[in-house]
This record gives C-alpha cells, structure tokens and sequence, in this order.
C-alpha cells in the first residue's frame, strides 16, 4: 500500500480534534485528523443516559458557533455530540472516521513521523495527540474482583435500571460521583457516597453562573493548581437545571455520606475518618469564591443582587457527626460499588521518548519534547480551562501556532532568499 504524507496529523475527533482542525484550516495548514469511532464519540456512548454539560450553552461552547435554543440551559450529552459534528462540518473538518492510530515512531533520518493506522502508513511532519484527557477508567485495588458485590466504574454506568436491585455505595465525589448518586437516590435507591477532598464552587452567585464567575476572576486561565489541591476533584452539576452540589442537601434527601473508601475485608468495607474534614473544606472553597465574587463586584461597581443566603450552611447531617467507619456490605443491602475514581492515560499506541517514567506526558504547554509532536486536551495543558471545552480552543491556537512557527523556518529558502535581495539590491 502506498504511503500518504500530509503535513500534520491530529489524532482523536473529539473536542480537541476538531478545535485543532480549525485552527490548522484557518491557517492553511494541510492535515488530516484520524477517529477511531466516530466524531466526539466519548460525549455520545462514553457517558451516563441523563448526563448534561456542567456548563451552560453560553459557555461550554466553542467562539464559532452557539447551541440552538436557551443559552442558560444545559446540553444533554447527545446535543454535545451533535454540536462538535455540526462544527466540524462547518469548516468541512478533514475528519476520518473509522481509523485508529496503532503506532506513531519519529522518521529516521529525516524530520516527522510514521504513524501506523488501521487503514494504512501515513508519513506526516507534525503529529498532535489529542486522544482525551479521560481515557482509561481506574477503579483503585480495594476490593477483590471476585467479591460478591457487582463493582463498575462511573464509565460504564447508564442509568439506575442497569443496576441490580438493592443499594449502592458510589465511590468518588466530584461531578461524576455526586450526580450519580444523587440520580440513584432519586430513583429510589439506598445510596451510600464515599466523599474525598473536593471544590464546589457555587452553581450560581449573585445572578452569575459559576462559569462565569471563574472566567472574570481570571480562575480559568491559573496555571496549575494552587499548592496542596493538585489531586482535588471539583463537584459541579447541570443536571436538575443547574444545582449547587451542597453534599449536606444530599444527606437531607437520604444518601448516606462516609469518609474515603480505604480497605476491606470478609465483606465489610472500612472508611477513612475525613468525612467531616472533606465536607469543610469542600465549605472553604465554596465560601472562598463568593468571597472572591464579592470583591470583583465591589471593585467594579457592579449591580449585582446580594446573595447573603448563599453563606447559610444547613445543618450537619447525623452521618457527618457520627460518620460510619465500616459497613457491612451484605447487611447494608449494598449490591453494587459504582467507583467514580477517574481516569488513566493510555498511549499504547506512542512510540516516542515523549513520556516520563510514570507514563506521564512530558510538555511545555502541549509542546513535546519531540519537535513536532504536540499534546492537546490533556488536564491543566496550559490552564485549569484546558481539559474543557472553551479552553481547550485557546490551547489548540496556540499548538497550531507553533506549527506555523515551525513550518516557516522549514520552508526557509536561501537560494530564493539570495536572490530576492541581489534583486533587490539592482
Ligand atoms: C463525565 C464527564 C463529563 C464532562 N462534562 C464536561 C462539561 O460539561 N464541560 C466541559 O467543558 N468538559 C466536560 N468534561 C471534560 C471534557 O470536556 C471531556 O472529557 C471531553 O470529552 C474531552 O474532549 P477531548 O477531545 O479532549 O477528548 P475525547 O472526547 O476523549 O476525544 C478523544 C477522541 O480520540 C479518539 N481516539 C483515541 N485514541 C485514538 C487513536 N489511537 N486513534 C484514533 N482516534 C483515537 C477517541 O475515540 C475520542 O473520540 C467532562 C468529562 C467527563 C468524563
């Protein structure tokens, strides 16, 4: 089979295959951009039935293309997915689907890359790796596969029916975790929720969705997380019309809240004694902001409702005064463990000194250390917003950028140099 070349190959069609296609269109660049399913495929079948954006319309979007209908709503999965394959057939995105990248080496010899795909060689001088911030579920090793309890990761929930009957002990509370087991609760279920360290920032303040909120205080441009709060998940929520993830509410409405899940044994499970520290500082977060809110509005003379009731707790549940250390997972009636514990990288498919020895992808705000392979999408790339939608716009500019950069000084002629300034010079 004859070998195609193109100038820059992106891999991945989701969000930020097709920012990067954009850019690189925008600026001439010949490319191609390989899916292996199909077109922002993790927003249609790798999410959960009922699950929303956590950002409103206005905002989880990219600048070249609103969502038909309410801007303050929030898109269901599937209107995420149709919205990027709308955006890319608007540009008429390069986007070949179908094809999955099985293996990316450097050329020898001679600059760029041959990356193996599943329909053939491709040579190519620039790659971008834009294959999802979340890849491959992790469910920690606590309790043995062959436990007799069903155990599965946030993933691969759907909806309550998937489940068997009986509770459920949901693991994780960041987005995932809390919507989860709020849906559970809803539906019906005993729902025990396994609460870690966490942020939670306010769904709105002051009239202004938080979104908003962290766009005029400058917090979706921080570039790394402030010491001390790099492993900390954030709890945010568009389902029900966008509510505050007020863990205290939960318990109120009947799920039971226990520390981090940290060992088990003959069927019990045991938990950590950091219930009440998780929750208060999740408080800390939450209260910092307003606080941060209050201010902008003071310094900008702003017109803004004053919100005081947004700094009234309710009260502490009794499973955060008295937090259950163990349970027993049979007398509890729990049948299944829903482990919302996030994600893993895989780059099985790199063959490049491109990785630390964590497998951790090593960059400069997306920039490899193999000139011209670049990494897009990936966790805090360049800033908090870059594993998100609007950011990860920003970041594909600047990755398509360097690419132009590049290709200036590639295509640099100094014959043709020469001659243009004898030329000039008659
Ligand atoms: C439950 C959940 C809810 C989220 N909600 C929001 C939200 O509301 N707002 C927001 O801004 N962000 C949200 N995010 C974060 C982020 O926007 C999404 O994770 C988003 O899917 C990331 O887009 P991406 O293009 O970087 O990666 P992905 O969507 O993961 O796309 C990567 C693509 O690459 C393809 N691919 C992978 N490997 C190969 C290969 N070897 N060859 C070819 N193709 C390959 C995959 O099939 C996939 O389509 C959410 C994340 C999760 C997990």
């Amino acid at each position: 089979m004859p070998v195609e070349t193109i100038d820059t190959l992106v891999i991945g069609a989701g969000q930020a295959g097709v920012a990067m296609s954009e850019h690189l269109g925008r600026e001439g660049v010949p490319h191609i951009v390989l899916e292996k399913s199909r077109i922002a495929e993790r927003w249609r079948t790798g999410r959960w039935d009922s699950l929303v954006a956590n950002g409103p319309a206005w905002h989880d979007r990219f600048p070249g293309l609103e969502f038909d209908g309410d801007g303050e709503a929030f898109p269901a999965k599937d209107e995420m997915a149709d919205y990027f394959e709308r955006y890319a057939a608007k540009f008429g995105a390069p986007i070949r689907c179908g094809v999955e990248a099985t293996r990316v080496q450097r050329l020898e010899g001679r600059s760029g890359f041959r990356v193996e795909t599943s329909a053939g060689v491709i040579e190519a001088r620039n790659v971008v790796s834009a294959t999802g911030p979340f890849q491959t579920p992790v469910i920690p090793h606590v309790v043995p596969q062959d436990a007799p309890v069903t155990q599965l990761h946030s993933a691969d929930y759907r909806n309550p029916e998937q489940l068997p009957e009986g509770a459920v002990l949901v693991v994780g509370a960041g987005s995932s975790g809390a919507q989860i087991a709020d849906e559970l609760n809803r539906a019906g279920r005993k729902v025990y929720l396994s609460v870690g360290p966490h942020g939670r920032p306010p769904r709105t303040y002051r009239g202004r969705d938080y979104c908003w909120w962290l766009g005029v205080l400058g917090l979706w441009d921080i570039p790394a997380p402030a010491p001390g709060t790099e492993h900390v998940t954030i709890a945010v929520s568009g389902a029900q019309g966008g509510r505050t993830v007020e863990f205290r509410q939960l318990a109120a409405e009947g799920i039971t809240l226990v520390g981090r899940t940290e060992s088990y044994a003959d069927g019990r499970l045991s938990f950590e004694d950091d219930l009440a520290r998780n929750i208060r500082r999740g408080d800390t977060d939450y209260l910092a902001m307003l606080d941060q809110a209050d201010a902008y509005v003071t310094r900008n003379g702003l017109d803004l409702p004053e919100e005081p009731e947004a700094r009234q707790m309710l009260p502490d549940p009794d499973c955060m005064i008295d937090p259950l250390r163990e349970l027993d997972l049979d007398e509890a009636g729990v049948k299944t463990i829903l482990w919302a514990t996030g994600y893993a990288l895989d780059y099985g498919w790199l063959d490049l000194d491109v990785l630390d020895e964590n497998g951790r992808p090593q960059h400069e705000r997306g920039v490899s250390p193999e000139r011209g392979f670049y990494f897009l999408g990936l966790p805090w790339l360049s800033r908090r917003g870059s594993s998100f939608i609007w950011g990860v716009w920003h970041d594909a500019r600047y990755i398509a950028d360097q690419i132009v950069i590049q290709r200036s000084y590639s295509t640099y002629d100094d014959e043709a140099r020469r001659a243009t300034t004898a030329r000039a010079a008659e």
